[in-house]
């Protein structure tokens, strides 16, 4: 059974259900089937990136995570698909899906219950006796939290990995991306206390966008080499990416796809500098 089928038959099942933490996705960067774990089903995210595609998305607190729920819905799916591949003769889920991602329609480790929740998820997967990879879909935002940083040091232990997001090159791109006021340097702070504590992939959005008439293509190139030369050695590399849904926030009028040329030129050109880069159109 080929990753693709099951995918068509799990979204239909899927349908049939009414998870409200669970759901699966394909993903581009994972490159397969991904089962991602939304905290966020209110859709509220501390940060505003403009080319969010979480529909209604606002700011405000994290909802209280119905554990039990969450636990049932993820025991449930995962038990789903090891049926359907032991029926197709595949070796279960560890073959057929990527990874568990907590990701979702907000900032996962805005949640106090994120730490929970991945214990939830380490129980799971030992009770499958399943090598499933678990990632952290992050905005690196919360890293200064000791909870949140104990909570990354479990996920290394399960043999985890973090993305981390980082669209900029400056602090001006940072608040126009992802409006957010925290100045770069702060927050790779953050990126290098996620670097110490677990595999952490840099995760970058290259957006293309008019502003008073003129295309303008972020991250700037040389404030982001500048940036982030120091975690060469630290990171395991840069997930260089374009937006390939539609956003969903106002500012999606001033944006524009970015073609694919741009983005091989930018992994190009980050690759001459010595990165680690795997590019998505
Ligand atoms: S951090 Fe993620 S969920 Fe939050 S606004 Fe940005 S893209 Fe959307």
């Amino acid at each position: 059974m080929e990753a693709q089928a099951l995918f068509c038959e799990l979204t239909a099942y899927a349908a049939t259900r009414d998870w409200q933490y669970i759901y699966p996705v394909w993903s581009r960067r994972a490159q397969g089937i991904s089962i991602g774990i939304n905290l966020h089903p209110n859709h509220c995210c501390n940060w505003h990136c403009i080319y969010c595609q979480v529909p209604g998305l606002q700011r405000g607190p994290s909802p209280v995570i119905a554990m039990q729920i969450l636990q049932a819905e993820l025991q449930e799916c995962l038990d789903w698909i090891t049926e359907q591949s032991m029926a197709h003769g595949v070796d279960p889920l560890s073959s057929l899906i990527q990874d568990i991602a907590f990701a979702g329609d907000g900032e996962p480790t805005t949640s106090p219950q994120f730490p929970e929740a991945l214990k939830v998820v380490n129980h799971i997967l030992k009770h499958h006796q399943q090598p499933v990879l678990v990632r952290l879909i992050t905005n690196g935002s919360q890293l200064q939290y000791a909870h949140v940083q104990h909570a990354i040091q479990c996920l290394n232990a399960m043999g985890g990995e973090v993305w981390f997001k980082l669209d900029a090159g400056s602090d001006a791109e940072m608040h126009a991306l992802n409006d957010s006021h925290v100045p770069l340097a702060l927050h790779l702070q953050r990126l290098q206390t996620c670097c110490t504590l677990c595999t952490t992939w840099v995760q970058t959005a290259v957006v293309s966008r008019q502003v008073n008439q003129q295309m303008i293509t972020t991250p700037s190139l040389p404030g982001y080499i500048k940036a982030l030369e120091a975690y060469q050695g630290k990171m395991a590399g840069i997930l260089l990416y374009g937006i390939s849904r539609p956003s969903q926030q106002a500012a999606a009028v001033c944006l524009q796809p970015t073609s694919e040329k741009v983005i091989q030129g930018y992994a190009g050109e980050l690759r001459e500098h010595g990165f680690n880069v795997r590019a998505f159109s």
